[in-house]
């Protein structure tokens, strides 16, 4: 009763998100979410949440070549358009922005893609909750 009751508790995918760019868990906050530079921890320390399950795969580089490309571009436009350095500067400066800019961004990003997936209970997240409940209904049955 009190499983399914937590299996329909809604989440937040705002907060979810905003934690998860944060480096913190999804569910309770703590700064947890990373114990490197982009390997997400397997559980929370602070409230158990398994966090191996989430699949992110792909889609952290794709949101942040998409954002860091519609930042740099534009600015390389602008550039241009003011100053007309040579285009060495414009490679150089430009390619090392964007190598910094995803390198910053990437984490964030894939903290926010996994904050989601949690949120909408997608992947590792849902099976897990429901193997919880199952282990909680055969508890409370026995
Ligand atoms: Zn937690």
């Amino acid at each position: 009763m009190i499983s399914e009751q937590v299996l329909e508790e809604p989440r937040l995918r705002g907060q979810a998100m905003w934690r998860g760019a944060r480096g913190q868990c999804p569910s309770c906050g703590e700064k947890q979410l990373f114990r490197a530079y982009l390997k997400v921890s397997d559980d929370c320390p602070s409230c158990g949440l398994n966090l191996s399950g989430h699949q992110a795969d792909d889609a952290p580089p794709y949101f942040t070549i998409f954002i860091v490309g519609h930042i740099i571009v534009p600015v390389a436009l602008v550039v241009e358009k003011l100053y007309t350095p040579p285009l060495y500067v414009h490679a150089l400066v430009f390619s090392l922005l964007a190598v910094l800019a995803s390198l910053i961004s990437l984490p964030v990003v894939k903290g926010a893609v996994v904050g989601l997936q949690w949120a909408l209970r997608l992947h590792g997240f849902a099976a897990t909750e429901k193997v919880d409940a199952q282990v909680d209904k055969a508890v409370e049955k026995s």
